[in-house]
């Protein structure tokens, strides 16, 4: 039997209709940009693996350090018990994150990561007046984690329809623009005394099509919050660490998020690993001598010492001149070829910011093709050795920093030769 047999045999994959589901290509080897699978072919990453991937794949200095870590300590208890490395990490990573963040919790993804935030806003709430606050306001195309909390404040989609009578209620809005924006101020004032707290996609709204809106406009919501007293929760975990141009998409803006949530390339892709962080105020929220205050949440894998040596490996290759320059070579280069394909027929749209480069493939409406055109794309570029993994009609480039100028010609080639074929 062929691996991918055996896969059949055992596996549920994840987003995957199983029922007719392709052969899986197992993958056997990572270098840089590249992927090679058990034929010996080559495939670019152009999606740096979910995103995950800023370094490349089976970085040497990563590699050497998870190595070192698991000689030393695999993992510990972290109630009652600490280590060097979360200590760290936590130290390292407060004075990088905008504004005033003081404290860690660490978890293990994305999703637990917002499932944090959230329980910290509500329960802030709980702790600090005899009529708490309950209601959140998210995106209406956001998307924050599969988990339920983190689905309940994502836009509802064909991903969350069967769960819809157990999801929480949140008030949804668009994203800003120069029309809505007073709309949407106008909004949150008329709710502001019933609201908990605001989570959002800073600037960039990821699984919902790579949607890409102002800053100017991110603050105005953040001031009408802040003047409520509204807690922000800054979902950076697909756009923290140089992918949108900035070490943090949120460092443009004037105002200050009360969280973060951090995962994918926190360990540069490597090991899997969540952090939320909050400011004094949320932090002094919880102590007190009764133990009902308690943040009574954490995981079996909390502040694993190994996924934070990934983590702590990948923060000084990040801190490295040359990834910050690579960060704009990317940018840069996107930008040209951007403005090659601007206004093609085929293309409804076409936006970047820094390393994202998104286009949006016209479907005349038509929910079918859509559908087929998804597939179309992305096994036009598999076939051609590049994996390009198409939000329905959104394609989209979110590589790895290391990705050769070389490689990013041939995908953008290949994206010329895939708006003239398909
Ligand atoms: C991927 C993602 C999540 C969920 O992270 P997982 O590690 O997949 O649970 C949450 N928020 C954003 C913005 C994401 O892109």
């Amino acid at each position: 039997m062929t691996l991918a047999e055996r896969d059949k045999a055992v596996i549920w994959h994840p987003y995957t209709q199983m029922k007719g589901a392709l052969p899986n290509i197992p993958i056997v080897r990572g270098e840089g940009a590249h992927l090679f699978d058990q034929d010996g072919k080559k495939y670019i990453d152009a999606v740096s693996s979910w995103w995950v991937n800023i370094h490349g794949h089976a970085h040497p200095y990563i590699a050497e350090k998870v190595a070192e870590q698991l000689r030393v300590l695999e993992h510990v208890i972290f109630a009652g018990f600490t280590h060097e490395p979360a200590v760290l990490l936590a130290e390292r990573l407060l004075p990088l994150l905008p504004g005033k963040q003081e404290k860690v919790f660490y978890s293990d993804n994305g999703s637990t990561a917002v499932e944090v935030a959230i329980k910290m806003c509500l329960q802030f709430w709980v702790n600090t007046t005899p009529a708490p606050r309950t209601k959140i306001i998210a995106f209406k195309d956001a998307y924050h984690g599969d988990t339920f909390g983190a689905m309940s404040v994502s836009g509802r989609s064909i991903f969350t329809d069967p769960f819809k009578s157990l999801l929480f209620d949140v008030e949804f809005i668009d994203l800003p623009n120069a029309q809505n924006i007073e709309q949407l101020k106008f909004k949150i004032n008329y709710l502001s005394n019933e609201v908990a707290c605001f989570i959002f996609e800073p600037r960039v709204l990821g699984a919902g099509g790579m949607l890409m809106y102002k800053a100017e406009y991110l603050d105005q919501l953040l001031s009408t919050c802040q003047n409520h007293g509204i807690l922000t929760i800054a979902d950076e975990v697909m756009t923290g660490f140089g992918r949108t141009g900035t070490f943090f998409s949120c460092e443009v803006l004037n105002n200050e998020p009360d969280l973060f949530c951090l995962s994918k390339g926190l360990t540069g892709g490597t090991m899997p690993l969540g952090i939320t962080t909050c400011n004094r105020k949320i932090f002094e929220a919880f102590l007190s001598d009764d133990k009902l205050k308690t943040l009574y949440h954490g995981h079996s894998f909390t502040a694993n010492p190994v996924s934070i040596a990934a983590s702590l490996a990948s923060l000084d290759i990040l801190l490295n001149p040359r990834t910050i320059e690579n960060i704009q070579r990317i940018s840069e280069k996107h930008s040209v070829f951007a403005r090659t394909i601007t206004g093609h027929p085929k293309l409804k749209d076409v936006r970047q910011t820094g390393t994202i480069l998104a286009m949006e493939w016209e479907t005349g409406g038509n929910t079918s093709y859509l559908s087929e055109l998804r597939n179309n794309l992305y096994l036009f570029f598999l076939e051609k050795g590049i994996i390009l993994r198409p939000l329905g009609n959104i394609l989209y480039i979110l590589p790895p920093y290391v990705i050769s100028n070389q490689d990013l010609d041939y995908i953008y080639e290949t994206i010329h030769q895939a708006l003239k074929d398909l």
